[in-house]
C-alpha cells in the first residue's frame, strides 16, 4: 500500500515524511482494518514529526483522524462497510488504576494512533475494533475527519473547563479546535470571547458570531467564567487566567507548551481559579461529540490533500495558511 513515513533519522523542514509502498497491515487479534476514506492532520502530527514529541520507533506512519471502512475483521458490532472514526487514543489496557475510575484517558498503557502505532497517512489502517467508533449516519466522511482530534479534544477541553449553559468562555487561540467548539458553545447559549493573533483567524471567529474578538494583547472586556487554550504557548496560559473571575477555569488545550512563566499567584490564582490541563480523550468523549456533530450539522471547512502531499498538508498546518483543516483524502 501507499503510505507517508516519518523516520526518526532527521529530515530537512518541509520534507518531514516520505511517500513509499510498504506492505499492508497484517491483522492482530482484536483488530479491524480499514480501507482509510480520510485522515485529518493535527498540530500533534506537526509535534511529531518536529520531535517536539520524541520518536518513539524508527519509522511511523503519522495520522490520528482516521475515516476509514472495515473490510476485515469484522465483528458483530462493526459489521464489514462500516464507516469508522479512530483517534488520537488507539488503546488502553482496561485494568491500571486510571482505566478502573472512568479516567482511561490517563491509562499509564496508552496506545497512541500514529504515534505508538500506525496510523492513517496511508491507504490501510489496522486498529482496535474496540476503539473503532462507528460514524453517526449523516456525518460526510472527509468533513468528519477534523472532528475526530481537533473536535473531540475542543469538545472535552469544555468539559474539563467545566463550561455550564449560558456562561461567558473565552478561547485563546483560534484554529479548527476552536472553530469547533464556538458552535458547541452556541449551542449550550454561551457567549464566546475570542481573543487570538493573526487577521484570518479573528475574521473566522468574528463570522461563526464570536461575543467579542481580540488579538493576542488584547484582554476580553468583561470576566470570564472558563477559558480555554490552544496556543502552544505559555504566555497565552497566563493571559487567559488574568482574564478569569473568582472559581473559574483555564483547561489548557495544548500537548506541548513552550515553557510556563512565573505569574502573579495572589493575583492571578488565588480565588480559587483553577487551571488544568486537558490530556487525550475517552471513547466516550469521542462518541457523545459525533453525536452532537451529528445533531448541529458539523460540516467544518477543509482543505483537502492527496496522500503525496501529505508533507504540503503538514506544512499548511504549521503555517497556519489554510482557513480550512488540513484532511488527507485517499
Ligand atoms: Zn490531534
Ligand atoms: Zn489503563
Amino acid at each position: 500500500m501507499r503510505a507517508a513515513v516519518f523516520h526518526s533519522s532527521p529530515a530537512a523542514s518541509g520534507a518531514w515524511l516520505s511517500i513509499e509502498d510498504v506492505p499492508r497491515p497484517e491483522l492482530q487479534p482484536g483488530e479491524v482494518l480499514l480501507r482509510v476514506i480520510a485522515c485529518g492532520v493535527c498540530r500533534t502530527d506537526l509535534h511529531i514529526v518536529e520531535r517536539d514529541l520524541p520518536p518513539l520507533h524508527s519509522r511511523i506512519i503519522p495520522g490520528h483522524q482516521i475515516v476509514g471502512e472495515v473490510i476485515e475483521g469484522a465483528t458483530a458490532a462493526l459489521p464489514a462497510g462500516t464507516r469508522v472514526g479512530v483517534s488520537w487514543v488507539g488503546g488502553v489496557d482496561g485494568n491500571c488504576w486510571f482505566c478502573r475510575h472512568g479516567m482511561e484517558n490517563l491509562c499509564d498503557h496508552l496506545v497512541f494512533t500514529g504515534y505508538s502505532v500506525n496510523g492513517g497517512y496511508a491507504e490501510f489502517a489496522a486498529v482496535r475494533a474496540d476503539f473503532a467508533n462507528p460514524l453517526p449516519a449523516g456525518l460526510d466522511p472527509i468533513t468528519a475527519a477534523p472532528l475526530l482530534c481537533a473536535g473531540v479534544i475542543g469538545f472535552r477541553s469544555l468539559r474539563v473547563a467545566g463550561v455550564e449553559r449560558g456562561e461567558r468562555v473565552g478561547l485563546y487561540g483560534f484554529g479548527s479546535s476552536a472553530s469547533l467548539a464556538v458552535r458547541v458553545l452556541h449551542s449550550w447559549n454561551c457567549e464566546v470571547y475570542v481573543v487570538t493573533r493573526g487577521e484570518s483567524h479573528r475574521k473566522a471567529a468574528e463570522s461563526l458570531g464570536a461575543a467579542w474578538v481580540g488579538d493576542e494583547d488584547a484582554k476580553p472586556p468583561v470576566e470570564l467564567d472558563r477559558a480555554i487554550t490552544f496556543a502552544p504557548s505559555g504566555k497565552v496560559v497566563v493571559s487567559a487566567l488574568s482574564a478569569l473571575r473568582k472559581g473559574g477555569v483555564v483547561a489548557i488545550n495544548a500537548i506541548h507548551l513552550d515553557r510556563m512563566p512565573t505569574f502573579d499567584y495572589d493575583r492571578l490564582l488565588w480565588g480559587e481559579r483553577q487551571l488544568r490541563s486537558v490530556a487525550n480523550m475517552t471513547r466516550q468523549d469521542a462518541r457523545d461529540f459525533l453525536a452532537l456533530a451529528r445533531d448541529l450539522n458539523f460540516r467544518p471547512a477543509v482543505n483537502t490533500f492527496p496522500l503525496e502531499d501529505a508533507n504540503r498538508a503538514l506544512e499548511a498546518v504549521k503555517d497556519e495558511t489554510a482557513s480550512g483543516s488540513a484532511v488527507i483524502v485517499l
